[in-house]
């Protein structure tokens, strides 16, 4: 009998086994995709992880419907990766090798197929089955793979609608976004030789009144500001005809250019010509390549603006020449779009992007394209790319590695993408890097542990002097009454002469909305979400209250709800009113805003971010997603509207992550020439951390950092495991986590904490309970892990309990 065990992309523990015929047989090969009927009706892909003779005695075995891949699509390398995973973070294999594969692979009778608008049929050949669901797909615009097995009268179609998408006739789970072209600016300039021959050209434009009219308008604006003109804005505001522009740029008097095309073009130039490095960087290159040589993972602890990303460009250039694959990993798709284009301008089409804001077919491209070592050889991608197919890595570069974005929450696998890395690069025997200019308090301890390699980048590139930071004290200057809305005297001031100057400026709040909070004046009560245990945010932009934990929303109230008092005011800063109140400030300056609400859609960064870059905004507000390493060489000042509430928040890592922050927005500023700026708005200008940060005092932060650690018995001291408990039954709920905390402490004691509610008890209409498991430093991690499934296993034998999900969150901040 030939047999093969099958990994299944559902939260199951086992592997499944299924019976091949003699056929079939001769061609099946470990990790390839097979199709096979699984519960009474249901078909599922699954990959082969086994090849076996052991007959299993506790089920009727079924035999596979279909072999759907001639190769394999798991490397044996992916297998150890998701074997690993699933052991440390107490999962499935089948929920890793869900977050492995694009879902188009994963073709499921649940799976929604729709018409590829992009298809014509007259070039392309259709079988006659084919063509039956391509017709029904004409009819309506999405059908579900099992309503296909019906419409064919036939049990299994996975094969046929595999080479109908490879076909391109159809897509499969396909999100749709709106086609987006980054936009080119067309600018102004002066021709080249215009400058000395000044006055004789001038003298030539006598008979053409306007030219020369035209010609003295953009002298006294370059004179003004230093800022781009662009072509457009010209025209309108200086009330310049189109046919004096031409005549002008056809003099080559004018050139008109491209500022983003401009830009790539000439540093490519430069880039392309060997960058010299400074001794520094030499320096740290040389230690690099001493670490790799040991086998030593490298932590990169460079300021920001320092060169790293020269450093990893060198790096790559090193791996490239042997022929080798390189995994750039980012945390966050907002930085791909400058890095992306800084890694062109190097490497060409060697870069090959991976993210979420892909389409799930545009993800299978490039997982083919990893797994047969076609197409490019440098990947960058967020999170999930640590789960691609390399047939040849050399090198994994985590970048910002200090991130919690590279921490997935939800669903499971509940990874960290940067210790995933370290073990996948200790699987593909590759080198790899983490870079940082704020470390995170685990790898830094890591790196004085022996367990990493220190290197250190200590001075900006050019040494240009770090940003001057600066305390603003609110109560302060309430007291004075010195504050337009949320701005403080001192940095409207500051704001206002980095405009003069035709500087950009960055301002970060770290909400999004008009204000978290609508509160009635008459009897308190605030609007709450019917199916979370948090309060609306006001969105004035379409005037409603919305949950920005389950997305409801409602329009915005006149009245109370509850008193029907029409006295109502808004409660809290969000991005919204920030913007607000600088369009009043600033009338004549153009505000951005970038956060969730002004991103979405594939470009949806893109598009601000290069507004941005081309100055076409001269403020921009936003959440955490401007505080990440994004490089604009035109930024002079960093405000934050409020630190305050990046202090206050409950959880043991609050300090560390205000500190990595603010560091990281205060980078934002003064990258080039001239030293920047940041103000930080507070209330408690005293606290340690603040006062850290103005003096970029890493040293004494982690010192103060790892001795709370040690004395409260937190990471990287001791580890932890949290207990999640969730359901819609309150009374349940409890039950569960008071039984399953009474199954711990009989092993572990003191060193269990909880069961709590969470500060937000409620999401979604399920309420939330959790465990803390503390695991000391001696306590065999392994064992640990063992009595956690042995008491879930006993957990999921009471009926009772059914309702109440039950979820294990490895290393869970
Ligand atoms: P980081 O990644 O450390 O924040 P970057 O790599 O963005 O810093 O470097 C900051 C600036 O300095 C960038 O504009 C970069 O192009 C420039 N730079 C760094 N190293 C060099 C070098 N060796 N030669 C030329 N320019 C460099
Ligand atoms: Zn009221
Ligand atoms: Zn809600």
């Amino acid at each position: 009998m030939n047999l093969i065990d099958v990994i299944l992309p559902l939260p199951l523990d086992a592997r499944f086994t299924y019976a091949v015929s003699e056929s079939d047989f001769r061609q099946i090969n470990i990790g390839s995709r097979v199709a096979v009927p699984f519960g009474k009706t249901k078909v599922y892909t699954g990959i082969v992880a086994e090849i076996h003779d052991r007959f299993p005695e506790k089920y009727e075995l079924k035999e596979i419907e279909q072999i759907i891949d001639e190769h394999p699509l798991i490397t044996p390398n992916q297998f150890q990766l998701i074997k690993w995973i699933s052991d440390y973070y107490l999962c499935s294999e089948g929920e890793v090798l869900k977050a492995v594969l694009p879902n188009a692979f994963l073709l499921e009778s649940e799976t929604i197929v729709e018409r590829n608008q992009d298809f014509t049929l007259s070039e392309n050949e259709l079988t006659d089955e084919e063509y039956l669901v391509f017709e029904a797909l004409q009819n309506q615009s999405v059908i579900k793979i099992k309503e296909i097995g019906k419409l064919l009268e036939k049990k299994n179609v996975l094969q046929l609608l595999k080479k109908m998408v490879d076909k391109n006739a159809v897509l499969l789970h396909q999100e749709i976004y709106k086609k987006y072209q980054p936009k080119l600016v067309k600018y102004l300039k002066l021709g080249e030789d215009v400058g000395q021959n000044l006055q004789l050209i001038i003298e030539d434009l006598n008979n053409a009144p306007k030219q020369k009219e035209a010609l003295l308008k953009f002298y006294s604006l370059k004179a003004k500001s230093p800022k781009p003109i662009s072509k457009k804005k010209f025209k309108k505001e200086e009330e310049v005809s189109d046919a004096v522009l031409r005549a002008l740029i056809d003099k080559q008097i004018f050139k008109e250019y491209h500022l983003q095309a401009d830009r790539t073009k000439t540093d490519t130039e430069s880039y392309k010509s060997e960058i010299s490095y400074s001794e520094e960087q030499i320096q740290v290159l040389n230690e690099i390549k001493n670490a790799f040589s040991k086998g030593e993972v490298g932590l990169l602890h460079g300021v920001t603006s320092s060169g790293k990303t020269e450093i990893y460009i060198e790096l790559i250039k090193q791996q490239l020449a042997k022929g080798k694959q390189v995994l750039y990993m980012l945390p966050e798709i907002a930085l791909t779009t400058q890095l992306v284009s800084r890694m062109q301008a190097y490497f060409g089409n060697e870069v090959l992007v991976y993210h979420s804001k892909y389409t799930s077919n545009e993800r299978v491209e490039v997982y083919k394209h990893v797994l047969n070592n076609t197409g490019g050889k440098i990947v960058i991608g967020v999170r999930s790319s640590v789960f691609l197919p390399f047939q040849n890595l050399g090198l994994v570069i985590v970048d910002e590695s200090h991130e919690n974005t590279y921490k997935q929450y939800q669903p499971s696998p509940r990874y960290h993408a940067r210790d995933v890395a370290i073990v996948l690069a200790k699987i593909a025997k590759a080198n790899i890097l983490l870079g940082t200019a704020t470390p995170s308090i685990e790898s830094y301890y890591n790196a004085l542990h022996a367990k990493f390699t220190l290197v250190e980048l200590k001075n900006r590139f050019k040494n240009i002097l770090p940003p001057e930071i600066q305390l603003v004290d609110l109560k302060e200057a309430h007291k004075k009454k010195k504050m337009k809305g949320h701005f403080s005297e001192t940095l409207f001031l500051a704001i206002e002469a980095t405009l003069e100057k035709g500087k950009q400026v960055i301002l970060f709040q770290n909400r999004r909305g008009f204000s978290p909070i609508l509160e009635c004046n008459t009897c308190g009560h605030s609007v709450q979400c019917p199916n979370c245990d948090v309060s609306l945010t006001y969105h004035q932009q379409n005037n409603t209250l919305r949950c920005h934990y389950c997305g409801y929303q409602m329009a915005m109230q006149s009245h109370c709800l509850v008193c029907k008092s029409p006295e109502l005011s808004t409660k809290g800063l969000g991005t919204e009113q920030v913007e607000t109140e600088l369009k009043v400030l600033f009338p004549k300056h153009q505000i951005g805003r970038m956060d969730l609400d002004t991103t979405r859609g594939k470009y949806g960064y893109e598009k601000i971010i290069n507004r941005f870059q081309q100055q076409e905004i001269d403020i921009l507000v936003g959440t955490q997603i401007v505080t990440k390493g994004l490089d604009f060489r035109n930024v002079d000042l960093v405000g934050v509207m409020n630190a305050d509430n990046l202090l206050n928040f409950p959880d043991f890592r609050s300090h560390e992550r205000c500190f990595q922050l603010l560091v990281q927005v205060a980078g934002r500023a003064g990258r080039t020439q001239e030293r920047g700026k940041v103000l930080i708005q507070t209330y408690n200008p005293n606290h340690q951390i603040l006062q850290q940060v103005t003096t970029n005092d890493y040293a004494t932060m982690y010192k103060e950092q790892i001795d709370d650690r040690y004395n409260f018995k937190y990471p990287p001291v001791y580890r932890m495991v949290k207990i999640i408990f969730k359901g819609r039954d309150y009374n349940r709920l409890n039950e569960a986590a008071d039984w399953f905390a009474k199954g711990l402490m009989m092993q572990f004691k003191e060193n269990v904490l909880g069961p709590e509610f969470p500060a937000i008890a409620r999401i979604n209409n399920d309420f939330i309970k959790n465990i803390i498991l503390k695991i000391p430093p001696k306590q065999s991690l392994d064992k640990t892990k063992q009595y956690l499934l042995k008491i879930k296993k006993s957990y999921e034998a009471v009926a009772a309990f059914r309702g109440i999900r039950l979820i294990f969150d490895v290393d869970p901040y």
